[in-house]
């Protein structure tokens, strides 16, 4: 089987992979399981930038077909923002609970109607030998006034679906990924993979 090398440190977004991806004929492999510790500084504006660039980086560097994705959260009251910067939002170092508490502070004031956000995610497959396609998935939501729930990562304990009054990370991860920006995402990208897969053995 060829192998598709996963672009991303992130544990938790590489145990959604694993899940989303199940069944390609592709070996999935991580950036750690290849032996490649290259950081891409993603330096640009857009999800969509900074997902090509990162595909392509490490698929130039790997000559792998690999799949990247840059993903974050927005929030209407603070006019879009964390966006890119989510992984960040609270210092370089920050935790995932740092980042939570940041943003719950900054949204201490905002009642229930106004906490509207919404999780992107944009994926980028590199194939060595030719072009990078994007893939885009959301999911829209509120931010709650306090976390609840153990799974996920990131900003899970704090992104309520009022129609399942529960938050993200309430969900078991078949949940999440049948209605997550990512797993929106990740069904077209796996579209792709299987025609990518079928040009490869040819
Ligand atoms: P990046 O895509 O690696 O730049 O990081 C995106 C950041 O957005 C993550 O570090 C999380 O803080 C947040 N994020 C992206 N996707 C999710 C998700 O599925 N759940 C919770 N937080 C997320």
């Amino acid at each position: 089987m060829p192998k598709l090398l996963l672009a991303t440190t992130n544990q938790g977004k590489a145990r959604e992979y694993r899940h989303l991806l199940k069944g390609l004929p592709f070996q999935l492999v991580t950036l750690a399981e290849e032996g490649i510790h290259i950081a891409v500084d993603e330096k640009n504006t857009t999800f969509e930038e900074n997902a090509r660039l990162k595909a392509t980086v490490y698929s130039n560097f790997s000559h792998l077909i690999t799949l990247a994705d840059d993903s974050g959260l927005e929030v209407d009251a603070l006019g879009g923002e964390p966006g890119i910067r989510s992984a960040r939002f609270a210092g370089d170092e920050a935790s995932d609970e740092d980042k939570v508490e940041r943003l719950l502070a900054r949204l201490k004031e905002v009642p229930w109607e106004k906490r509207t956000a919404r999780f992107r995610c944009v994926i980028a497959i590199a194939n060595p030998e030719g072009r990078t396609e994007l893939c885009h998935g959301e999911c829209r939501g509120l931010i709650a006034f306090e976390p609840k729930g153990n799974n996920g990562f990131g900003y899970d304990p704090i992104f309520y679906f009022p129609e399942l009054d529960k938050t993200m990370a309430e969900l078991p991860l078949e949940t999440k990924n049948q209605i997550s920006h990512r797993g929106r995402a990740a069904q077209e990208a796996y579209r792709m993979l299987e025609q990518l897969a079928e040009k490869v053995k040819t």
